[in-house]
């Protein structure tokens, strides 16, 4: 039986509301959405650039956080 391919849903994703790279759940989904129903006015690269950005930001904080 071929192996097919992971839903999109199960790939690991930045994640803008646990600041992390992993699967997403529904919670981490609603996260991003929220993220760009903010941000109309960005789209395509500029919209990921910024999403990267955002989570990048979010590592950072936990980082700070945790020590
Ligand atoms: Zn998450």
């Amino acid at each position: 039986m071929p192996t097919a391919p992971a839903p999109a849903e199960t790939q690991p994703t930045m994640c803008l509301l646990h600041g992390d790279y992993h699967p997403m759940e529904q919670d981490c989904w609603a996260a991003t959405m929220d993220w760009q129903f903010a941000r109309p006015h960005l789209e395509g690269q500029e919209a990921r650039d910024a999403y990267l950005a955002a989570v990048e930001r979010q590592m950072l904080d936990d980082l700070v956080r945790s020590h």
